[in-house]
Parts: structure tokens; C-alpha cells; sequence
């Protein structure tokens, strides 16, 4: 069963599905007004991992994810620019190019870093209809009130605005008047008002649709409230996304979607901390904001990104330099380097060495016990990594039979169904890489030599294998087998 921690509660709560045994899960996706840098990315990598646990603990998931393709504006609040078509118009290209170059690189990114892909993911310009019949209804409840730069959402006439941030109403208003960091409009009645429909008549071509209120474009937050309503129903099992999207966004969602429903909007909130890098929050001044392509650019996997996200908890910060992603991608050599040496292991003992077994059936019950715990990852991999030390040991001394390899080796595949690392693909492109022609006939050619004991003649094809081809030959009592040299 598995328990995640309530920011409301504060604590560690059962996730349980609201109805039968499939888990409704919405995910905050990007704006996609240009590449996702590696902060994003480990959001949606704690968030994979949360999906695999559930499906593990043998949930289906129903993921979606939303692609905010307008609507999003310069510093997530009422005042700036759409961030889209500020893009367009400094890159000089149409917003639809924007849009559709940085959607598929967002996609190409989640599939390098083995992310399961969510069941959907609705585009907010093709989902005005329903944003709008939202809205309609909030202004008859009476939560609306019209300004001159749009409709705005009076947060004073909801009773739990807040709640997710610890602090109520009176307090968040006090705070961003305090900290002067929200820049008043004018006709704004409380600071923490948010518009669901900003007005925009003429002078920029930017897609706009007609509303019985004027001309405009949707707010950023009723666009998730209004698709994750649609696709996953009045109440969501959980919902995720980064906690910059606490104070602001999150908060937003609950105030409107729980005005119109008169429902519980979220069961569970998942929530993914900060990544720093060097130990500061990534920033374009700093000049420290990371895409996965400047990882690769830089010789690294995205696979060694991928284990180097999942590997702290997801509720703690997690520093990114490039000697943590080194080490990551080091761990990851040695953790294929087992997996290579159990399909490739071939001393076995003669009986099962049921005191190994015992331990690693025990690693392997702490491992999903610790993901159940919150997802505590850090805790999994060290269960993982004691399996490995200790089973190196033993195969180093031979003690392990052939049943005894392959249920260490089932052992590790389970593990990879939660960490996607491509354990399980990487044996069977290795297993079953076609072997060339040339390579086939020269070790057949070495085998004859063998059956008529010309030692000479089968060393010099054994040298000429390892040293044209790179391939390894071994003789065993099974016969002649043969592996790449890394
Ligand atoms: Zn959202």
C-alpha cells in the first residue's frame, strides 16, 4: 500500500482510488514556449515514478497531462506577457511553430528519459469551449468580477483559499503586499485574485476567441482546472507538479474548481521539490538553466540523467553539478556491468545457496517497502545496491547456481519496472544481437580447428575476433559463447 505525504494534513497518507482500481492522475505539463530544462524534467521523472509505483502495487493509471499552449503569462501571475507570444514574436516565427517545435521536443525528451507517456495530453487551445462554460459558471455563483484587463476571481469569496500554502486568506494577501511581489492592476480587489479570462481586442493577431464578457484569452490556471474536470472527473485521485506551482497555480485550481463543484477538487497532492544547481536555483542570469540536449551535447545518457533525478527524494532539493551526473552515470555502468555478469556467468554451484536467496528476496521486499513509504527512493537504491555488492561477492566464489542467477537476475528486472532504467532491454539486445556472417563463419571455422586439436590455428581466429571485431570467445562445457568487448 502506498502512502504519500498530504501537504494539507501533513501527513503520510494511503492513496486509495475513488473509484474501483483505476487511479486518476493529473500532471501540470509545460508551457511549451521553449525546451524543458532539466529542473522540469525531474519533476516528471519523480512523477513516472510515482506512476510506476501505483501500476507496481497493481493499480491502472489514468495520467493526464495538459500542454499549455496559450495563456501561461511572464512570472505565472496576472501581470506579463503569454509567454508564447513573446517567443514568437522575439524568434519572429508564428505562434503554431512555436508551439509545435518545443510540444514534440518536450515528447522526444520524455521518451530519452524512459518516462511512461500520460494516457492524453489536451492542448488548452483546443479546449476553450469547456474553460468557458467554467467560467460561466463561476460568474453565476457570483465568485466573477470584470475589470479592465479581464475576468478576475475574487479569492475573499472562497473560504479555504490558501489551504495548500499553510496560510489562510487574510495572511497570503498580507505577505504579497508585504513582500511587494505582486504588481497591483488596477480594479484588482484582493492581491491574490487571479484572472480566469484576460481581454484582448486589437493590435496583435495572437489567438483570441469571443466570450459574452469580450475578446480574449483564457488564465493560465483555469486551463487545468477545466481539462483534468474533463477527462478525469469533478474529484482527481492526485495531482502533480513542481511545488513552485504551491503558492500560485495549485492554489488557483483549488479555489475555482472547488467554487464551481461544490466538490472536493484533489484526494492526494504530489508535490516535487526544487533542483539547484551548483547549489543555486537555476536562473538565466546565473546562466545555469540545463536542457537534456546540453546533457548529451556534453557526452552523458539521458538514461544516467534519468537515474541521477530519481535518486534523491522527491521531497527534498536536489543538487545538480556535472560530478553528481559523472557519479550517476558511473553507478549506471556498474549496475549494467551485474546485470551483464549474471547472463554471462557461467560457473555455477551445484545447489542453491538458499541463505543468498533469503537475503535477496529480503532486498528485494525492502525495496518496494521503502517506495511504499513515501517514495523513498534513496532508501530503495541502498537495498538495491547491498543485493549487488554481496551477490558480486558470491559470484566472484562461484556460490550461486544457474536458478539461483536467474532469480537475482528477475530480482533486478523488477527493480527496473519502478526505476526504467531499460535493464530488461538492454539483456535482450545483447542476447539477441544478430551476429554478421563473417563473425558466424569464423567461429564455426575455430570450432572445426578445435575438433582436429589445432590449438595454433583456432588461438590465431580467437585473436583475429577480439581484435577486428571486438568479440570475446569463451569455451565452456556448453559449448563455444561469445560476447562484445566493451
Ligand atoms: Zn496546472
Amino acid at each position: 500500500m502506498l502512502r504519500i505525504y498530504n501537504p494539507i494534513s501533513r501527513k503520510k497518507e494511503e492513496v486509495t482510488p475513488g473509484h474501483g482500481r483505476t487511479i486518476s492522475m493529473y500532471a501540470c505539463g509545460p508551457t511549451v514556449y521553449y525546451f524543458a530544462h532539466i529542473g522540469n524534467m525531474r519533476t516528471y521523472s519523480e512523477e513516472d515514478i510515482l506512476k510506476r509505483v501505483l501500476i507496481h502495487n497493481g493499480y491502472s493509471v489514468k495520467h493526464i497531462m495538459n500542454i499549455t499552449d496559450v495563456g501561461h503569462l511572464v512570472g505565472d501571475g496576472n501581470i506579463g506577457e503569454d509567454k508564447i507570444a513573446m517567443t514568437a514574436k522575439k524568434e519572429g516565427k508564428d505562434a503554431k511553430e512555436i508551439v509545435t517545435f518545443y510540444t514534440d521536443a518536450f515528447f522526444s525528451d520524455l521518451k530519452e528519459l524512459n518516462i511512461l507517456l500520460p494516457d492524453k495530453t489536451p492542448k488548452a487551445t483546443e479546449h476553450i469551449k469547456e474553460m468557458l462554460t467554467m467560467i460561466k459558471n463561476l460568474y453565476n455563483k457570483g465568485f466573477l468580477y470584470k475589470i479592465r484587463t479581464g475576468m478576475y476571481f475574487d479569492t475573499s469569496k472562497f473560504k479555504e483559499y490558501g489551504v495548500l500554502t499553510g496560510m489562510n486568506f487574510n495572511k497570503m494577501n498580507e505577505n504579497l503586499i508585504a513582500g511587494a511581489r505582486v504588481k497591483r492592476e488596477h480594479g484588482i480587489r484582493n492581491t491574490t485574485d487571479f484572472a480566469v479570462w484576460r481581454f484582448l481586442e486589437d493590435g496583435n493577431n495572437w489567438m483570441v476567441w469571443d466570450s459574452e464578457w469580450g475578446r480574449g484569452f483564457p488564465g493560465w490556471h483555469i486551463e487545468c482546472s477545466a481539462m483534468s474536470m474533463k477527462y478525469l472527473g469533478e474529484t482527481i485521485d492526485i495531482h502533480c507538479g513542481g511545488v513552485d506551482h504551491i503558492p500560485i497555480h495549485h492554489t488557483n485550481e483549488i479555489a475555482q474548481s472547488e467554487a464551481a463543484t461544490g466538490k472536493k477538487f484533489v484526494t492526494h497532492w504530489f508535490h516535487v521539490e526544487f533542483l539547484t544547481v551548483n547549489g543555486s536555483k537555476m536562473s538565466k542570469s546565473l546562466g545555469n538553466i540545463y536542457t537534456l540536449e546540453d546533457i548529451k551535447k556534453k557526452g552523458f545518457e539521458p538514461v544516467a540523467l534519468r537515474y541521477f533525478l530519481i535518486s534523491g527524494h522527491y521531497r527534498q532539493k536536489l543538487n545538480f553539478t556535472f560530478e553528481a551526473l559523472e557519479s550517476a552515470q558511473r553507478t549506471l555502468e556498474y549496475i549494467f556491468g551485474f546485470v551483464e555478469r549474471l547472463t554471462s556467468h557461467m560457473k555455477f554451484s551445484e545447489k542453491s545457496n538458499k541463505k543468498f536467496i533469503d537475503f535477496a528476496t529480503d532486498a528485494k521486499s525492502k525495496f518496494f517497502k521503502s517506495l511504499d513509504d513515501d517514495l523513498d527512493m534513496p532508501n530503495a537504491l541502498s537495498s538495491m545496491h547491498l543485493l549487488i555488492r554481496d551477490a558480486n561477492k558470491a559470484l566472484d566464489k562461484n556460490a550461486l547456481s544457474e536458478e539461483d542467477i536467474a532469480k537475482v537476475l528477475d530480482i533486478m528486472l523488477s527493480f527496473d519496472e519502478i526505476l526504467g532504467l531499460g535493464i530488461g532491454k538492454k539483456i535482450v539486445e545483447e542476447k539477441h544481437a544478430p551476429l554478421d556472417k563473417e563473425i558466424e563463419d569464423l567461429i564455426n571455422e575455430r570450432n572445426a580447428l578445435r575438433g582436429i586439436k589445432d590449438f595454433a590455428g583456432s588461438d590465431r581466429i580467437r585473436k583475429l575476433l577480439l581484435d577486428k571485431y571486438k568479440i570475446i570467445v569463451e569455451d565452456t562445457s556448453e559449448g563455444t559463447k561469445w560476447k562484445k568487448a566493451k
